[in-house]
């Protein structure tokens, strides 16, 4: 999608620290962390954001919790993360490709605020 910055990165257009890379799915580093492991899972398929997957996405969704599994273990997180995804500007996003934020090594409240 013109000037996403996920599909930019996606496209090896611009540089991440890319952590997971299979043929649907990438995960990368983000670059303002809010946790010391901070994490995006992002399909490589532009999708805005959860409200506009669609039946044909649903097997890529369930992938995509198989990847985050598998950095989790990658990254011995057994002690506990959060997956976020914020959805819509109210909610947090600021990125309109859909992303899964895995966050882990510090203490989360609940509810998040
Ligand atoms: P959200 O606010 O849920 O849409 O999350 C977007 C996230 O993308 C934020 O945590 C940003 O720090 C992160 N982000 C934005 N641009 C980049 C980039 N070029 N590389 C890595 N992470 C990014
Ligand atoms: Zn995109």
């Amino acid at each position: 999608m013109n000037g996403c910055v996920f599909c930019k990165i996606i496209k090896k257009e611009i540089p991440a620290k890319i952590v997971y890379e299979d043929e649907e799915i990438l995960g990368f580093c983000d670059a303002n962390p809010q946790s010391p492991v901070h994490i995006l899972i992002v399909p490589k398929k532009h999708i805005e954001d959860l409200t506009k997957i669609d039946e044909g996405d649903l097997a890529l969704m369930g992938k995509i919790f198989g990847a985050i599994k598998k950095i989790a273990e990658e990254k011995h997180l057994e002690s506990g993360f959060r997956v976020v995804i914020n959805t819509k500007e109210s909610a947090g996003q600021s990125v309109f490709h859909i992303h899964f934020h895995l966050m882990s090594g510090r203490n989360f409240h609940w509810p998040p605020g």
